[in-house]
């Protein structure tokens, strides 16, 4: 009877908690008609159990109550562990539709027939067993796990407090708390927008684990979707939304901001770490305090290195890094690595490491320029781009620019144990492989070995170029993903494209071949090509297009393509893995730096076609097989034809011709390397520079007063004419290689026009106002020698272009402050003029003027330049001063003159100025240059005294009883005198010495020049005998159809590379405006010309 009673109330009290389970669902989740989200999975695991950490208590087919309006039960598989109740779709599903903490359940108990049900702060739960028997042993099982709850409370209390710690100590925000995670913070929590199924829920972060809740009250009450364990998940990133990729399936969550994202992204890519267990080379490289963080951005727990640069990364800054490519940052993980983590780079990383390393690379940061965790993948990318290829904010090394001493240093260095100096002599320029002067140990790398210098051995072996290229081909490319693209065309793509007419594009490249498709299911493919047919691949400047980062594919056969992503990394990726599809191997270690590259054509080379690679102003050109680096900023020639025209590039290595090609991709490279070449309104860095490294322009003005304004009174103070100023200066910006200063510029134009320059340069020669502050500090400062050594601090911080500029440009101040007798500069003077166009200021600081004073006055102190050096210099020209100052010089028949000489090459600071008396030879002139350089010829070694003409590019010796004075007024403005050794009097004499009579008959090519237009070299017999050089038809003719007397007409030689001869060895002879080249087949004919015209002319004195 009672056990009657007992069971009828049960009924009742079973039956009313049904109703009023319905009538809660009725109050509360009206709208709520699904049960929970489905998440299916499209893996299924071996295992199902192996996605929960939890040891699973209980498991089965229940069937529960139906969702609202419903009448059937549902069948789900229930899974209960120590923390959670879990049902799911079916047996195999990871994910569940709904976890309930057990944490929130107050009681379980039966329900009536087969049935139980578990009560939770606001939701009761029934289900239904297929007998009382399965009923009761799942109510034991509940009753036991909830009975030991305490315990596990009280164990999960103390692993929460310890996050909360960690949480607290990192960042502050607020936790939401709530049953589910009773007394913890969520490390990151929020409503995000799930895309597939397409619906919001709410996130939260939590223990190497992502929970899903259908909104946030249920989350407070201790209701979940499911989790996802994120110690096997992967995390993919794009603008506005990331994905979580497990083995089973994806979840991708759209977010509202970027600022959004990188917070998601941050704190999962964190548990994304921290939840793979610590590999034996973290641990060990981690007992250093400054390995547990960053190099780059301070993210903790570094699990990625740059092996050659020897930092340790966070994974986004490992992704920037490889960015960069492998010559310049090779990245490795330090998980599953063993073969390359030997004992010996571990212990260099111990020495090394982050600490000692960015104490070289990161020494003058700026606090703005410096990472956080949450900075973006540009920023990023931008950041080690500055710190690693340019090398922004290294210390400069004290022998930085001095080639040959950094190598002496490196080699002495490895013998040693001072690896931190071999660190900062390799990234200061030095040679890796530079001579070692010793047989048996030729290389650093060799003699560290020999010296048994194992950190040595191990940080050269990194920084070898050449075995990271084979690596990185053997693994050969291919990748995958989504980019956007619009319609391909077969013009160059001018205009700006919107975000609208980009379409997405599932993208492959495997085994040379690039396809796309329109999604990543889809087999049928909308378009691809051969790797083999790309012939240019371009990287836009970012926000060209709608979409901010783009490349540009070009094919053999003309046509256009243009992909689209929205993150620099992802564009970069595909522009370095089909760089590397599509390169000789020569070059591949150029990809990843790059913005351009691809197949030209071009007439040197025997294939007809060169691969170009171009990266801001450094060009890489391989012909055949050999590679040249050529830095457009120094080309001494950049013609570039006029619509059609082909390019001739000349730099000191020799020429490159480009045929013009129709196909759309080459009016991108003529830009491209215009743009390269320098011009316009750029950093000092980034204008046209001469061979030794300064801009043309300082160059040519301080050439053109030295020459003709040293004595002119008021230089500098004075201003030039406004309009010829500008003039002048607009030339320089749009070509400075080809500016003329014709006869209309006077000096104080050209001076105007130089200190006009260093006005408006970008950053000026102190590279910017930060900079420029540190500078006029120095003004401040009483102690002399503490003042010197502060300017040469600066002074060595500052970039090498702007360092080589300030001494040119203050050794020339120098000069004219010498002669303020004549010109009235002082260095007062010159301090006012100069100290406001340096610092680009409006005069109002007198700190400007004192700044420029003192580095005039302590210019050899200052610049390390020996004393005795400057001071034969200016004795000279002091001398000649005098001499002038006691006679009226008239600048058209001088008497006496200072002549500027350079020696063996033209070169700033080679400039000798060398007083002539009107009746100097060329002979004399030599010999007073040999002397005052001290320079003692050995015996069979001829010096003459050479006329160059620089724009012509052909030059002739001087005779050596030539009158020099008469001749030198007579040069252009692109001529200079240069005294070297004779390249081939020796050679002349050999062939006149063995003659009778001198007479030379023979085939030339020969033709007129008439600008650079005329290229038409044609073949005539010519005839070179008695004093006349007779031009006919051919061998059989004996119509002469041109003579000219050997005293008429000056011959010089030269490659005049503009008209392309036919080789290299020209014979150009000038007769008055007309211009005649003669083009011989090899260098015996090219002398024997010479040699024969040469004795002609000057009969027996040759
Ligand atoms: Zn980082």
């Amino acid at each position: 009877m009672a056990k009657k009673e007992e069971e009828k109330s049960r009924t009742l009290r079973n039956f009313r908690s049904l109703s009023v389970e319905e009538d809660r669902r009725h109050s509360f989740f009206m709208r709520d008609r699904e049960e929970s989200i489905d998440l299916p999975c499209s893996h299924f695991p071996d295992y199902p159990k192996d996605s929960h950490p939890e040891p699973v208590v209980k498991s089965g087919w229940l069937d529960k109550t139906p969702p609202k309006g419903g009448k059937r039960f549902q069948r789900r598989w229930v899974q209960l562990d120590h923390k959670y109740l879990r049902y799911f779709q079916n047996s195999k599903e990871v994910y569940s539709k709904r976890m309930i903490s057990l944490q929130c359940v107050s009681a379980v108990q039966p329900a009536g027939d087969q049935r139980f049900e578990l009560i939770t702060l606001n939701r009761t739960f029934l289900f239904k067993t297929e007998s009382n028997q399965m009923r009761n042993e799942w109510i034991k099982s509940l009753e036991e796990v909830l009975s030991s709850r305490p315990q596990s409370q009280h164990k999960a209390r103390s692993e929460w407090i310890k996050s909360l710690e960690e949480v607290l100590r990192r960042r502050q925000q607020n936790g939401g708390g709530g049953v589910f995670f009773k007394s913890c913070l969520a490390k990151t929590e929020g409503l995000l927008e799930m895309t597939s199924p397409r619906t919001k829920v709410y996130t939260v972060i939590n223990n190497n684990r992502i929970y899903l809740f259908k909104n946030r009250q249920e989350y407070m009450n201790g209701l979940g979707i499911t989790d996802i364990d994120l110690s096997k998940a992967s995390l993919k990133e794009s603008s506005k939304s990331f994905s979580v990729i497990t083995p089973y399936r994806t979840f991708s969550f759209v977010v509202e901001s970027e600022a959004e994202r990188q917070r998601w992204c941050a704190c999962l890519a964190e548990c994304v770490r921290s939840s793979a267990p610590v590999s034996r080379v973290c641990e060990k490289l981690w007992s250093k305090e400054f390995n547990r963080v960053c190099a780059d951005c301070g993210a903790d727990s570094p699990e990625w290195a740059s092996v050659n640069l020897c930092v340790l990364l966070c994974e986004r800054c490992a992704d920037a890094h490889r960015c960069l490519g492998p010559s310049v940052s090779k990245v490795f993980s330090l998980k599953g690595n063993d073969q390359l983590w030997t004992e010996d780079l571990i212990k260099l990383f111990l020495q090394l490491g982050n600490g000692k390393v960015n104490s070289f690379w990161a020494e003058n940061i700026p606090s703005s320029e410096i990472l956080n965790v949450e900075s973006s993948s540009s920023e990023r990318l931008a950041y080690a781009t500055a710190k690693y290829l340019k090398g922004t904010f290294r210390k400069q090394h004290h022998l930085s620019g001095q080639q040959e001493a950094l190598n002496n240093a490196l080699c002495a260095a490895v013998k040693g144990s001072n690896i931190v100096e071999t660190f900062r002599l390799l990234f200061s320029g030095a040679d890796i492989n530079s001579s070692t002067g010793i047989p048996e140990f030729p290389t650093p790398l060799a003699l560290a070995m020999h010296s048994g210098q194992t950190n040595q051995v191990e940080l050269l072996k990194h920084n070898q170029k050449s075995d990271t290229v084979k690596s990185e081909v053997n693994t050969a490319p291919s990748l995958s993903g989504y980019l956007f693209k619009v319609a391909s065309a077969n013009r160059p793509i001018t205009e700006q494209k919107p975000r609208s007419e980009f379409t997405q594009r599932w993208c492959s490249l495997n085994a040379g071949m690039f396809t796309y498709y329109k999604t990543e299911q889809m087999t049928h493919r909308c378009g691809s090509m051969k790797t083999s047919e790309i012939i240019c691949l371009s990287l836009n400047s970012p926000g060209n297009h709608g979409f901010e980062h783009t490349l540009e594919i070009y094919t053999d056969a003309g046509r256009v393509y243009l992909f689209g992503a929205d993150d620099i990394v992802t564009i970069k990726e595909w522009f370095r893995a089909i760089s590397m599809a599509m390169l000789p191997t020569a070059l591949s270690s150029v990809c990843g730096l790059c913005d351009r590259l691809g197949r030209l054509l071009c007439t040197e080379g025997s294939l007809g076609t060169g691969w170009f690679c171009l990266s801001g102003s450094m060009l890489q050109v391989l012909l055949e097989d050999s590679v040249q680096d050529i830095n457009l900023l120094r080309l001494h020639t950049l013609t570039i034809g006029d619509g059609a025209g082909d390019v001739v590039l000349g730099w000191r290595g020799g020429y490159v011709h480009l045929s013009f090609d129709q196909r759309p991709h080459f009016p991108g490279w003529i830009s491209s390397l215009r743009r390269g070449a320098g011009s316009g309104n750029e950093m000092l860095s980034q204008q046209q520079l001469t061979k030794s490294g300064i801009p043309i322009t300082v160059q040519r003005c301080i050439e053109y007063v030295t020459r003709h304004g040293l004595m002119s009174a008021g230089i500098y103070r004075k201003s030039g004419t406004t309009s010829r100023v500008s003039a002048l200066l607009d030339s320089f910006q749009q070509d400075a290689r080809n500016v003329c200063f014709s006869d209309k510029f006077g000096v104080d134009d050209v001076a105007s026009t130089l200190k006009r320059f260093l006005r408006e340069v970008k950053g000026g020669v102190f590279n910017g106002e930060d900079n420029s502050r540190n500078w006029l500090k120095v003004a401040d400062v009483s102690h002399h020698r503490a003042k010197l050594s502060m300017y040469q601090n600066l002074l060595s911080e500052l970039p090498e272009v702007n360092r080589e500029t300030l001494k040119v440009l203050l050794n020339h101040l120098y000069c004219v402050h010498h002669l303020s007798e004549f010109n009235q500069m002082t260095m007062g003077n010159l301090g006012i003029v100069f100290g406001p166009t340096l610092f680009q200021t409006d005069g109002s600081d007198p700190r400007t003027y004192t700044v420029v004073e003192e580095m005039i006055q302590n210019y050899c102190a200052i610049f390390n330049v020996p004393e005795e050096e400057l001071q034969k210099e200016l004795d000279a020209t002091s001398l000649i001063l005098n001499k002038i100052n006691d006679q009226t010089s008239s600048k058209f028949a001088p008497s006496l003159s200072i002549c500027a000489v350079y020696i063996e090459k033209k070169e700033e600071g080679a400039e000798l100025l060398v007083q002539v008396g009107s009746n100097v030879t060329a002979k004399q002139l030599v010999l007073q240059v040999l002397e005052m350089r001290g320079i003692e010829p050995f015996a069979e070694e001829m010096w003459t005294c050479y006329e160059v003409q620089e724009k012509e590019e052909m030059e002739r010796e001087l005779h050596f009883e030539e009158k020099v004075l008469p001749f030198y007024f007579s040069l252009g403005p692109d001529c200079h005198l240069l005294v070297k050794k004779s390249q081939y009097s020796n050679d002349i004499k050999n062939y006149l010495s063995g003659k009778n009579e001198v007479y030379k008959v023979g085939t030339l090519r020969v033709c007129e020049v008439k600008g650079d237009k005329n290229r038409n070299f044609i073949s005539h017999q010519c005839e070179l005998t008695k004093g006349t050089l007779k031009l006919y038809k051919d061998k059989e003719s004996s119509l002469c159809e041109k003579e000219w007397s050997v005293q008429e007409g000056t011959l010089y030689y030269g490659y005049r590379s503009k008209l392309s001869p036919p080789t290299p060895w020209g014979l150009i002879l000038v007769c008055g405006q007309q211009q005649w080249y003669f083009c011989c087949d090899n260098e015996d004919e090219f002398i024997e010309w010479m040699a024969t015209f040469l004795s002609l002319q000057c009969g027996e004195n040759r």
